[in-house]
């Protein structure tokens, strides 16, 4: 018998609400649903006071792909923001990534044969670096190693440098030019009116079920769909029965402030390991053509980098041999499923950045569509 939906769209995120886009566009009918009590996955926004509050971590959309680009453009503009982070050591602030304005804010130096010579004599070469200090020190030399890498990456991985795999760093980029623009990508930018205005785009006209979790009653979801595409955890489709795949996760402390404008920047980087916090993320400056910001409010979050339990949101994947190896075997068992897509993050236990995602879902349903 012909079941009411042709798909069932477990979360709502970019992965399920493009393939759900997509989906719709080849005559298919979906439902979307997600346990969270909104729609959008992790590039949710949350309106305070007018500002955007980029709930599970600052997302800032770049991408060399035009078909991308023009495809989240036909939901929402996006404004010309450039993210351009600036890293706090000590109180004393230097721009990133790193280039020809930080070499001048560490070393005076004015010229990029300057800059060379200076770095060249910093650093400290060993043939084969066997641990992530050598690694950095060999590629960009001590100052920029101490001050902007050593703090923030041990707070990033709650280990010592000197304890973490050299592989870790495989390029250190330095740019000789004055440039902040912290991606390389062709097109950069943030929706205008904020990530919740793509979804919306995405989703119209299509059933949605928030505060609805697939596992809470499978059989009743599966019984609407002739076909499951699953954006959560594979590990939890699959009971844990090889075991739980693990994360690193982040912990955000969000403080409304009255004041209009709290550092002057979207992202400050705070380098030093005695700040237990890795940044400060002001929200508003990713919207600066919003009437919010020139309001006497802002909102800041604080990041703290937290080794992953249970309860807590998953936010990266561990790529070592042992999780890889336990997501080879959960993948060995979703290959074998005939009515269960497997996308995104979480299902796929692989980072994607948005672009990229976006990409995905558009590769899987010209694969499974035609
Ligand atoms: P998600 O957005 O996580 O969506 C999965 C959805 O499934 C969630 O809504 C979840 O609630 C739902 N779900 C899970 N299990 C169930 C269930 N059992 N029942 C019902 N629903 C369920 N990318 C960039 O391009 N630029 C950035 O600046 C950037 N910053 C990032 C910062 C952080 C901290 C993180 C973690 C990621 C960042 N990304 C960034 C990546 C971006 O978030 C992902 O590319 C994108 O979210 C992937 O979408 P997804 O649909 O795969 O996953």
């Amino acid at each position: 018998m012909k079941k009411k939906y042709d798909f069932l769209v477990v979360g709502s995120g970019l992965y399920g609400a493009v393939f759900a886009w997509l989906a719709k566009q080849k005559g298919k009918k979906c439902v979307v649903i997600d346990k969270r009590s909104h729609l959008g996955g992790n590039i949710y926004c949350e309106n305070i006071d007018g500002i955007k509050v980029h709930k599970y971590g600052a997302h800032i959309f770049h991408t060399s792909n035009k078909n991308v680009w023009n495809f989240v453009n036909s939901f929402v503009n996006f404004n010309r923001y450039t993210n351009s982070p600036v890293a706090n050591y000590q109180g004393r602030l230097y721009n990133l990534p790193f280039n020809m304005n930080t070499f001048y804010q560490l070393w005076g130096v004015v010229t990029p044969k300057e800059a060379v010579a200076k770095i060249e004599s910093q650093k400290i070469r060993t043939d084969t670096p066997s641990n992530l200090e050598e690694q950095a020190l060999s590629l960009v030399g001590k100052d920029i190693y101490e001050k902007l890498i050593k703090g923030y990456t041990e707070k990033q991985w709650g280990r010592k440098c000197s304890d973490l795999p050299a592989f870790i760093i495989r390029r250190l980029p330095l740019r000789f030019t004055f440039d902040n623009n912290y991606f390389n990508d062709l097109y950069q930018g943030i929706p205008i009116g904020g990530y919740n205005k793509l979804i919306e785009g995405l989703l119209e006209g299509i059933e949605t079920r928030t505060d609805a979790d697939f596992f809470a009653d499978r059989d009743y979801w599966m019984s609407l769909a002739d076909k499951i595409v699953f954006t959560g955890k594979i590990d939890e489709f699959y009971d844990y029965c090889f075991g739980k795949l693990e994360y690193r996760t982040v912990r955000f402390e969000t403080e409304t402030l009255q004041e209009q404008n709290h550092q002057g920047n979207a992202v400050i980087n705070y380098t030093e390991a005695e700040v237990p916090y890795t940044r400060i993320i002001e929200h508003k400056h990713f919207e600066p053509e919003s009437p919010a910001f020139l309001k006497n409010v802002t909102v800041i979050s604080r990041e703290y980098s937290t080794e992953w339990k249970g309860n807590m949101e998953p936010f990266y994947p561990v790529n070592d041999e042992k999780n890889s190896a336990l997501h080879g075997k959960y993948k060995e068992l979703a290959d074998k499923e005939t009515c269960v897509i497997f996308g995104g993050r979480l299902a796929e236990y692989k980072y994607y950045d948005m672009d990229d995602v976006i990409e995905k879902v558009m590769n899987d349903v010209e694969k499974y569509f035609g």
